[in-house]
């Protein structure tokens, strides 16, 4: 791209061009997000097309005193050709060998940062058969690593770059390089990098989430009740829930902010305590298949019924990946006024678009939204409601048309959030 300005200079917005930026962003995210320690390793993963911040990323790495950066760059013209021309048997094959090696990096206390950004709509048009079979094989093999992960055992972050494939199926109207200005200035301003000072916004933003995180916590709700146009739900927490937002302490002490953007607080309802009817407010991009039109019912905290628009095959294979993959393992609320949200883009991706609305997700539970949640066994997370799988899936409910009320252990109900916003 061009190396013209990324905004036009609003009053009280600095003037950057766009190496500018980028270089800001690549900054906070090792910063900000990752908290990198010196002397520790970095593992990356990139789509290719995002190596101009993939090599910024590594050189504030370097320049934060990393011991080693080690990227692994993935591309998406090699991964349609696996579905064009490989044997039926590839699909139930996934590359275990680099799982561990991940696993042995986490384990060895390498930090982790995933640069997303790939084409949302890149497995569209491909066998569904094939694409729930590989993403299992890889779920099965990343399930070691990603424990590690979900576990907060090190520290880690998540950023996104713009890439072409990804601006086209956002702005299809456009030209390639409007498309991919459009697309990096939204990147710029929801993770906060068309600020004065960048480090400073994150830090007082992180605060804002943490205190509501904190008053979520006093209240100790025993459920949510959820009210909008086909949604009529109603969501048990998990025993000793602890709700978080912004940033963590990892298991290695330091302090990371794992996404950016990041607008959610959230915790770990009960697995077993999800009654009612769920209408998903946004398409879902799962693993390069578009899910539109995901309308759910539970039964005791599993899915009984499942109708989506378009995808609904992808999504009765992912329900169908383990006993847990039908279950609940994360609850997030997201005011409908969240600079992603009040952006009105659909991004069509998890790191965006969850950031945008309340959600819940199927599978995996984060163990450290449960109070000393790190140092429970797997059978007394389980005990308290939170739940396991392969798969962790965020999917979007909320809207301007939420309603969400917090009940008490005794049964009282009070409003939490009216149409979409905190009451
Ligand atoms: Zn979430
Ligand atoms: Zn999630």
């Amino acid at each position: 791209m061009s190396n013209g300005t990324t905004n036009k200079g609003r009053p009280g917005q600095p003037v950057r061009t766009h190496e500018e930026s980028l270089d800001l962003l690549a900054a906070v995210a090792v910063e900000v997000g990752l908290g990198l320690k010196r002397g520790q390793e970095l593992l990356m993963t990139a789509p290719i097309d995002a190596l101009p911040l993939a090599r910024r990323i590594t050189e504030h790495a370097y320049r934060a005193g990393a011991a080693l950066v080690t990227t692994l760059f993935t591309d998406e013209e090699a991964t349609l050709m696996r579905y064009r021309y490989a044997p039926d048997e590839s699909f139930d094959h996934a590359a275990k060998w680099l799982y561990d090696g991940m696993g042995a990096a986490f384990k060895s206390g390498s930090a982790r940062l995933a640069i997303a950004g790939g084409n949302p709509g890149l497995l569209s048009k491909q066998d569904p058969e094939k694409v729930g079979r590989a993403n299992r094989a890889v779920s099965q093999a990343y399930r070691p690593a990603l424990e590690l992960i979900t576990r907060h055992a090190i520290n880690w972050t998540i950023v996104a770059s713009a890439t072409p494939a990804w601006a086209a199926a956002l702005f299809p109207g456009e030209t390639a390089e409007t498309a991919l200005e459009k697309l990096w200035a939204l990147i710029f301003s929801t993770t906060r990098i068309d600020r004065d000072d960048p480090v400073s916004a994150w830090r007082a933003h992180d605060a804002n989430l943490q205190k509501r995180a904190a008053l979520l916590n006093e209240k100790r709700y025993a459920a949510l009740q959820y009210r909008a146009p086909g949604t009529d739900f109603r969501l048990g927490l998990a025993d000793d829930h602890l709700w978080l937002g912004g940033g963590t302490t990892a298991g290695n002490g330091i302090y990371c902010i794992p996404n950016m953007p990041t607008e959610e607080v959230f915790t770990t309802p009960h697995k077993d305590r999800a009654e009612g009817t769920v209408t998903a407010t946004k398409p879902l991009s799962y693993q390069g298949t578009m899910i539109e039109g995901i309308r759910v019912r539970f039964e005791k905290g599993r899915i009984v019924e499942a109708q989506a628009s378009k995808g609904e095959e992808v999504l009765r294979k992912l329900i169908d990946t383990d006993d847990g993959a039908g279950r609940l393992g994360e609850v997030a609320l997201v005011p409908h006024s969240s600079p992603i949200a009040s952006s009105g883009q659909v991004f069509l991706h998890t790191l965006f678009d969850e950031n945008a609305a309340s959600h819940i997700a199927l599978g995996q539970a984060y163990s450290s939204c449960l109070r000393e949640g790190d140092k429970l066994t797997p059978e007394e997370l389980a005990a308290r409601g939170a739940n396991t799988s392969l798969i962790h899936v965020d999917w979007m409910i909320g809207s301007e048309k939420l309603d969400i009320d917090g009940i008490s252990a005794q049964g009282t109900a009070e409003p939490l959030m009216r149409q979409g916003e905190w009451a």
